[in-house]
Protein backbone atom coordinates (compact mmCIF):
# COMPACT_ATOMS: atom_id res chain seq x y z
CA UNK A 1 0.00 0.00 0.00
CA UNK A 2 1.64 3.26 -0.99
CA UNK A 3 1.66 6.52 1.44
CA UNK A 4 2.39 9.81 0.39
CA UNK A 5 4.77 11.42 2.91
CA UNK A 6 4.12 15.31 2.91
CA UNK A 7 7.50 16.24 3.84
CA UNK A 8 10.49 17.55 1.18
CA UNK A 9 12.89 16.40 4.37
CA UNK A 10 14.40 13.04 2.92
CA UNK A 11 15.74 12.74 6.68
CA UNK A 12 12.34 11.99 8.01
CA UNK A 13 11.66 9.60 4.75
CA UNK A 14 14.48 7.45 5.36
CA UNK A 15 13.31 7.23 8.72
CA UNK A 16 9.73 6.29 8.35
CA UNK A 17 11.23 3.84 5.50
CA UNK A 18 13.38 2.11 8.06
CA UNK A 19 10.44 1.78 10.26
CA UNK A 20 8.14 0.13 7.94
CA UNK A 21 10.60 -2.32 6.05
CA UNK A 22 9.28 -5.59 6.14
CA UNK A 23 5.46 -4.28 6.06
CA UNK A 24 2.89 -3.98 2.78
CA UNK A 25 3.67 -0.26 3.30
CA UNK A 26 5.79 2.18 0.92
CA UNK A 27 6.61 5.43 1.52
CA UNK A 28 6.70 8.43 -1.18
CA UNK A 29 8.18 11.16 -0.63
CA UNK A 30 6.35 14.51 -2.26
CA UNK A 31 8.68 14.81 -4.68
CA UNK A 32 8.11 10.79 -6.08
CA UNK A 33 4.83 11.20 -5.82
CA UNK A 34 5.52 14.50 -8.96
CA UNK A 35 3.73 16.69 -5.77
CA UNK A 36 4.57 20.01 -5.51
CA UNK A 37 2.46 22.01 -2.65
CA UNK A 38 3.53 24.87 -0.02
CA UNK A 39 1.80 24.07 2.43
CA UNK A 40 1.37 26.86 5.41
CA UNK A 41 1.26 25.59 8.83
CA UNK A 42 -1.00 27.77 10.41
CA UNK A 43 -2.08 25.51 13.32
CA UNK A 44 -1.53 26.39 17.20
CA UNK A 45 -0.79 22.98 17.88
CA UNK A 46 1.81 20.63 16.69
CA UNK A 47 -1.18 18.35 16.01
CA UNK A 48 -2.66 20.68 13.75
CA UNK A 49 0.18 21.52 12.10
CA UNK A 50 0.33 17.59 11.51
CA UNK A 51 -2.71 17.09 10.41
CA UNK A 52 -2.99 20.49 8.37
CA UNK A 53 -0.11 18.87 5.91
CA UNK A 54 -0.99 15.49 5.40
CA UNK A 55 -4.58 16.67 4.29
CA UNK A 56 -3.60 18.92 2.19
CA UNK A 57 -1.95 15.68 0.38
CA UNK A 58 -4.59 13.56 0.90
CA UNK A 59 -7.21 16.36 -0.42
CA UNK A 60 -4.90 16.79 -3.94
CA UNK A 61 -4.36 13.12 -4.68
CA UNK A 62 -6.88 11.24 -3.01
CA UNK A 63 -4.32 8.77 -1.51
CA UNK A 64 -3.32 7.85 1.85
CA UNK A 65 -1.18 10.61 2.90
CA UNK A 66 1.32 11.28 6.77
CA UNK A 67 2.49 14.33 8.24
CA UNK A 68 4.32 15.03 11.36
CA UNK A 69 5.16 18.24 13.06
CA UNK A 70 7.69 18.74 15.75
CA UNK A 71 9.70 21.03 18.16
CA UNK A 72 11.47 21.80 21.51
CA UNK A 73 9.24 22.53 24.48
CA UNK A 74 11.53 24.42 26.84
CA UNK A 75 9.41 25.12 30.58
CA UNK A 76 11.43 28.01 31.53
CA UNK A 77 10.42 29.65 28.28
CA UNK A 78 6.44 28.97 28.72
CA UNK A 79 7.33 26.38 25.89
CA UNK A 80 9.15 28.10 23.49
CA UNK A 81 10.05 27.26 21.05
CA UNK A 82 7.66 24.52 20.58
CA UNK A 83 5.90 24.74 17.30
CA UNK A 84 7.87 27.53 15.61
CA UNK A 85 11.15 25.47 16.54
CA UNK A 86 12.07 25.80 12.85
CA UNK A 87 11.43 29.60 12.65
CA UNK A 88 12.67 30.28 15.85
CA UNK A 89 15.36 33.42 15.55
CA UNK A 90 14.40 32.84 11.69
CA UNK A 91 14.80 30.09 9.63
CA UNK A 92 18.21 30.46 8.14
CA UNK A 93 20.12 31.21 11.33
CA UNK A 94 22.18 28.44 11.86
CA UNK A 95 21.36 26.64 14.69
CA UNK A 96 24.79 26.76 16.85
CA UNK A 97 23.61 30.64 17.23
CA UNK A 98 20.24 29.60 18.02
CA UNK A 99 21.32 26.95 20.36
CA UNK A 100 24.06 29.04 22.03
CA UNK A 101 20.50 32.00 22.19
CA UNK A 102 18.75 29.53 24.44
CA UNK A 103 22.00 28.78 26.32
CA UNK A 104 21.89 32.25 27.00
CA UNK A 105 18.02 32.45 28.08
CA UNK A 106 18.47 29.83 30.44
CA UNK A 107 21.90 31.19 32.02
CA UNK A 108 19.80 31.84 35.55
CA UNK A 109 17.93 28.15 35.84
CA UNK A 110 19.27 25.47 37.57
CA UNK A 111 18.37 21.98 37.60
CA UNK A 112 14.55 20.91 37.25
CA UNK A 113 14.04 24.29 36.06
CA UNK A 114 15.50 23.06 32.92
CA UNK A 115 13.26 20.90 31.89
CA UNK A 116 12.06 20.19 28.01
CA UNK A 117 10.98 17.91 26.15
CA UNK A 118 10.84 17.45 22.37
CA UNK A 119 7.06 16.48 21.31
CA UNK A 120 6.31 14.93 17.86
CA UNK A 121 2.90 14.95 16.26
CA UNK A 122 2.35 12.40 13.54
CA UNK A 123 -0.87 12.64 11.36
CA UNK A 124 -2.69 10.17 8.98
CA UNK A 125 -4.83 11.17 6.67
CA UNK A 126 -7.30 8.80 5.17
CA UNK A 127 -8.67 8.79 1.44
CA UNK A 128 -12.46 8.49 3.54
CA UNK A 129 -11.65 11.69 5.01
CA UNK A 130 -10.71 10.92 8.56
CA UNK A 131 -7.35 11.91 10.26
CA UNK A 132 -5.66 9.72 12.86
CA UNK A 133 -3.28 11.45 15.05
CA UNK A 134 -0.44 10.14 17.25
CA UNK A 135 1.85 12.14 19.67
CA UNK A 136 5.40 11.17 20.44
CA UNK A 137 7.35 13.14 23.52
CA UNK A 138 11.23 12.91 24.72
CA UNK A 139 11.43 14.15 28.05
CA UNK A 140 15.02 16.11 29.28
CA UNK A 141 16.55 19.12 30.16
CA UNK A 142 18.62 22.12 28.24
CA UNK A 143 22.07 20.92 28.58
CA UNK A 144 24.59 23.65 30.49
CA UNK A 145 26.53 23.92 27.23
CA UNK A 146 26.40 22.50 23.40
CA UNK A 147 27.79 19.00 23.14
CA UNK A 148 27.86 15.87 20.54
CA UNK A 149 27.81 16.15 16.47
CA UNK A 150 25.38 13.80 15.68
CA UNK A 151 21.14 14.44 15.21
CA UNK A 152 20.67 17.77 13.96
CA UNK A 153 18.96 21.08 15.12
CA UNK A 154 18.47 21.70 19.02
CA UNK A 155 19.91 17.77 19.52
CA UNK A 156 23.04 19.36 20.94
CA UNK A 157 21.81 21.53 23.89
CA UNK A 158 18.95 18.22 25.00
CA UNK A 159 19.97 16.83 27.44
CA UNK A 160 19.28 13.25 28.69
CA UNK A 161 19.36 12.94 32.56
CA UNK A 162 19.30 9.29 32.49
CA UNK A 163 22.13 8.72 29.27
CA UNK A 164 24.08 11.50 30.74
CA UNK A 165 24.77 12.63 27.32
CA UNK A 166 22.83 15.30 24.68
CA UNK A 167 20.12 13.58 22.03
CA UNK A 168 23.69 14.32 19.54
CA UNK A 169 25.87 11.98 21.61
CA UNK A 170 23.55 9.70 20.54
CA UNK A 171 24.36 7.03 17.38
CA UNK A 172 20.88 7.37 14.73
CA UNK A 173 19.83 3.94 15.99
CA UNK A 174 19.93 4.98 19.66
CA UNK A 175 18.15 8.66 18.95
CA UNK A 176 15.43 6.34 17.12
CA UNK A 177 14.93 4.24 19.93
CA UNK A 178 13.60 6.60 22.28
CA UNK A 179 12.66 9.68 20.48
CA UNK A 180 9.82 11.51 19.86
CA UNK A 181 9.56 11.11 16.28
CA UNK A 182 10.58 7.62 16.61
CA UNK A 183 7.64 6.77 19.36
CA UNK A 184 4.71 8.91 17.33
CA UNK A 185 6.11 6.69 14.38
CA UNK A 186 5.91 3.30 15.52
CA UNK A 187 2.48 4.50 16.58
CA UNK A 188 1.11 5.91 13.68
CA UNK A 189 2.45 2.03 11.66
CA UNK A 190 0.12 0.18 14.08
CA UNK A 191 -2.52 2.39 13.46
CA UNK A 192 -1.81 1.62 9.51
CA UNK A 193 -1.19 -1.96 10.37
CA UNK A 194 -4.61 -2.07 12.32
CA UNK A 195 -6.27 -0.53 9.26
CA UNK A 196 -5.49 -3.70 7.38
CA UNK A 197 -5.46 -6.67 9.71
P1 LIG B 1 9.20 20.53 11.46
O1 LIG B 1 8.62 19.37 12.24
O2 LIG B 1 9.89 20.05 10.23
O3 LIG B 1 8.22 21.62 11.26
O4 LIG B 1 10.35 21.21 12.31
C1 LIG B 1 10.70 20.80 13.54
C2 LIG B 1 11.85 21.61 14.10
O5 LIG B 1 11.96 21.26 15.48
C3 LIG B 1 13.20 21.27 13.48
O6 LIG B 1 13.52 22.13 12.45
C4 LIG B 1 14.14 21.43 14.68
O7 LIG B 1 14.42 22.77 14.90
C5 LIG B 1 13.28 20.97 15.84
N1 LIG B 1 13.39 19.51 16.05
C6 LIG B 1 12.43 18.58 15.86
N2 LIG B 1 12.88 17.35 16.13
C7 LIG B 1 14.16 17.49 16.48
C8 LIG B 1 15.17 16.55 16.86
O8 LIG B 1 14.98 15.33 16.89
N3 LIG B 1 16.38 17.09 17.15
C9 LIG B 1 16.64 18.42 17.11
N4 LIG B 1 15.74 19.33 16.75
C10 LIG B 1 14.50 18.87 16.44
Amino acid sequence: MQIIMATSNMDKVKEIRQILEGTEFQILSLKEAGITLDIEETGTTFEENAAIKAEAVRDLTGQLAIADDSGLVIDYLDGAPGIYSSRFMGEDTPYPEKNRAILKMLEKAEGQERSARFVCAMAIAWPDGHTDIRRGVMEGRIAYEIAGEGGFGYDPIFYLPERGCTSAQLTAQEKNAISHRGKALREAVSVLKASIA
